[in-house]
Parts: C-alpha cells; sequence; structure tokens
C-alpha cells in the first residue's frame, strides 16, 4: 500500500456473537494489511529492540499469550481470531498489537531511535469533557490506521482508533469510559498483558474508576500513560513495565500528557530518546492551551493539527528530515466529547485529512456532579 494513499476513515462494525468471531471477522477482511504491518513491525522489532533476531522477538512475543488469557480470556480469544481470519501465527498478531511495548522486552536501551509519540489531551469544557490524542507512530503504519464499532450482544458499542490487526489503541467504551493512551520508554520490561487488549477491557467498565482499578492489577510490559474519563471523573496513570503512579486527577481541570514521565520515580526507569519531540510537543501544547482556550471538540482538534514548530510540532512529521518511513509523523487524531458519546477522528497529517464523525450510543446519564 502506498503511504501516501489518504484514508477515510469509514468505522467498520463488529457485532459477531463471541469474541473468537469477532475477531476472526476482523483478520478476514483485512488480511493482507494485517500480514503486512506484523511483518513490517516485526522487522522493526529487531532493528529497534535489543533481540537477536527475528526467532527470538517471536518466542518473546510467544510468552505473551498465556498472560493475556490468564487476564483478559475475552480478548486472548479475539486476538487469537484474528490471527486465524488472517492466516498468521498468534505470536505475530501479539508483535502486531504490542509492538511498542515489546521493543522493550527484554529491558533494552533504545538510546538511538525517537520514542514514538503522542500528545494527549483532556479539558472540561462549556458544555462537558473532552478527552483527545494525537497518534505518531512509524510513518509507514498510516495506511494501516481504522476505526472501528464493536457492538455487544445487548447493543452496547465500543468504537475504538486502532490498526488493522490490533484489539484497539484508543477510544469510548458502552458506559461512557474514555481512554487515551502515550508510549513511555522503560527501562523494566517484562512479559505482560499486550496493551490494546488492556485498553479494550478498559474501555468494557462501567466507570472510569472501575477502569483504573482493572489497570492497578494488571501485570504490563512497559511503560505507558493512560488518560481515563468518563465524564465525572478523570484518572491520568504513568506506568512503567513494574510502577504505577496516578500523577493526574480532577475532572473539572485540563490534563496534557505527551512521551516522558512527570513522576520523578518513574523517571529513573524511562529512557527519553534525544531526538524525541516529547519535550517540544508538551512546551507547544501548553502554550497552545494558554493562547486558544479550547472549549470544546472543535478546539481541542485545532490544538491537536497545529503545525507550530514544524516538523516537530503536535501533528509531528520527522519522516520528513530526512525521509525515512520508520522514522515517526502523526499517522493520527481522535477527540471524544464523554458527556455524549460524540467521536471525531482522522488518519494521517491535519492538513490533509478526511475526517469521520460517529455518536457512541450510550444509556442515559443521571447527571452527576463533576467530581
Ligand atoms: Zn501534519
Amino acid at each position: 500500500m502506498s503511504s501516501t494513499r489518504r484514508l477515510s476513515l469509514s468505522p467498520v462494525v463488529f457485532d459477531q456473537g463471541s469474541p473468537r468471531a469477532r475477531g476472526r471477522a476482523h483478520g478476514e477482511l483485512w488480511r493482507p494489511e494485517i500480514r503486512e504491518l506484523a511483518e513490517l513491525r516485526l522487522e522493526l522489532c529487531r532493528e529497534k529492540g535489543a533481540f537477536l533476531d527475528r526467532e527470538q522477538v517471536l518466542a518473546v512475543a510467544r510468552a505473551h499469550l498465556p498472560v493475556l488469557a490468564a487476564h483478559l480470556p475475552e480478548l486472548h480469544e479475539e486476538l487469537v481470531g484474528i490471527g486465524e481470519g488472517a492466516d498468521v501465527a498468534p505470536e505475530r498478531i501479539v508483535v502486531l498489537n504490542h509492538y511498542t511495548d515489546l521493543r522493550d522486552v527484554p529491558p533494552s536501551v533504545v538510546a538511538e531511535a525517537e520514542t514514538d509519540g503522542c500528545t494527549a489531551i483532556y479539558l472540561h469544557g462549556a458544555a462537558g469533557p473532552v478527552l483527545g490524542q494525537t497518534w505518531d507512530m512509524h510513518a509507514n503504519a498510516e495506511p494501516f490506521v481504522r476505526l472501528i464499532r464493536i457492538r455487544d450482544a445487548d447493543g452496547g458499542e465500543t468504537a475504538c482508533f486502532t490498526l488493522t490487526g490490533c484489539l484497539g489503541m484508543a477510544g469510548l467504551g458502552p458506559h461512557g469510559v474514555g481512554v487515551t493512551i502515550n508510549n513511555l520508554s522503560s527501562t523494566d520490561g517484562q512479559v505482560g498483558v499486550v496493551w490494546p487488549a488492556l485498553v479494550r477491557a478498559m474501555l468494557a467498565q462501567p466507570d472510569a474508576r472501575s477502569a483504573h482499578a482493572l489497570l492497578e492489577r494488571t501485570p504490563l510490559s512497559s511503560g505507558h500513560h493512560y488518560m481515563i474519563a468518563d465524564g465525572r471523573e478523570f484518572f491520568g496513570v504513568e506506568c512503567s513495565a513494574r510502577i504505577k503512579v496516578l500523577t493526574q486527577v480532577g475532572a473539572r481541570a485540563a490534563h496534557l500528557h505527551t512521551n516522558h514521565c512527570f513522576d520523578p520515580v518513574l523517571r529513573s526507569h524511562e529512557n527519553v530518546a534525544r531526538a524525541s519531540t516529547t519535550f517540544d510537543r508538551l512546551n507547544m501544547a501548553t502554550t497552545l492551551y494558554v493562547q486558544q482556550r479550547p472549549t470544546d471538540l472543535d478546539g481541542l482538534w485545532r490544538l491537536l493539527g497545529s503545525h507550530d514548530g514544524h516538523p516537530r510540532g503536535i501533528c509531528s512529521h520527522l519522516d520528513e528530515i530526512d525521509g525515512d518511513p520508520t522514522r515517526s509523523k502523526t499517522c493520527g487524531r481522535l477527540a471524544m466529547e464523554l458527556w455524549s458519546g460524540r467521536m471525531r477522528a482522522a488518519a494521517g497529517c491535519s492538513r490533509d485529512e478526511q475526517t469521520v464523525e460517529l455518536r457512541v450510543p450510550s444509556p442515559p446519564r443521571t447527571p452527576v456532579e463533576l467530581a
């Protein structure tokens, strides 16, 4: 696939009755893309991680399957189903899903590669809270960006920003729980739960507090920062593989995060690459937030699409510096109104994206005083 092809993110609905069947349908639908992305990420893991060869990457990926089965059996079923549908071994689907964490397992120092980024912002606007993020990744991941809607038998729906073959990277669940992610590069990597499975399991929770509790009890492979919000509560949690710290709370406040830890203890377990744009993007997001004072989804969307500071801006383009498609670029954006279920998403750069909107149906809410 050409990386210059413009994608419309028409959401695809998966309403199969079982996780295995849902995974198979996903795998069959995007079989060539899944095979291509799994291969691309396997090669990137070998290059950028501390692995001896591809076999070692696959062996470490394989070790994640029983952990996923033990902690999140339904999402294990769905992941195995994706492999069956795409005719790809399940450990390759682990590589595809878990790529950013897998690079840190076994513990490695990936000092020269820039961390794949993301800029996440939560704010409580005039009408209510909104949550969104950019998704920065190796530039040749852009053609694989998708939007999926997963329908339960009882009519509940989860909408996820994702990749072909991936369970989901960020989104909004059937009870109004929204989750965004920032990758953090940890030095204490271990075998843990495949992180997109954890995102899906958090989205399925009845409220943000339960999703936070699930995160707290789940063993991780490497670092992420999770923003978890449901319109009433907000939790910003920085994680390495072995430590989790609640660094941001307060549903009435604004919260910004990029790809380095705020917590001093976690800082001693992270490895921010010299080439990373994380500090530039946090400074820029803070400045733009103060200047623009966004109050709604449109304002948040505009801020997340900024090219101020190009190519190291919030819509980042490190791949343009030397034309290397394995360098980081903003491959998509997502924003969610937590109070209404409205979601906006786009693949690619904000200058040429095709925006898609949908509404995640959610049970009627009784007004609750915000914490
Ligand atoms: Zn851009």
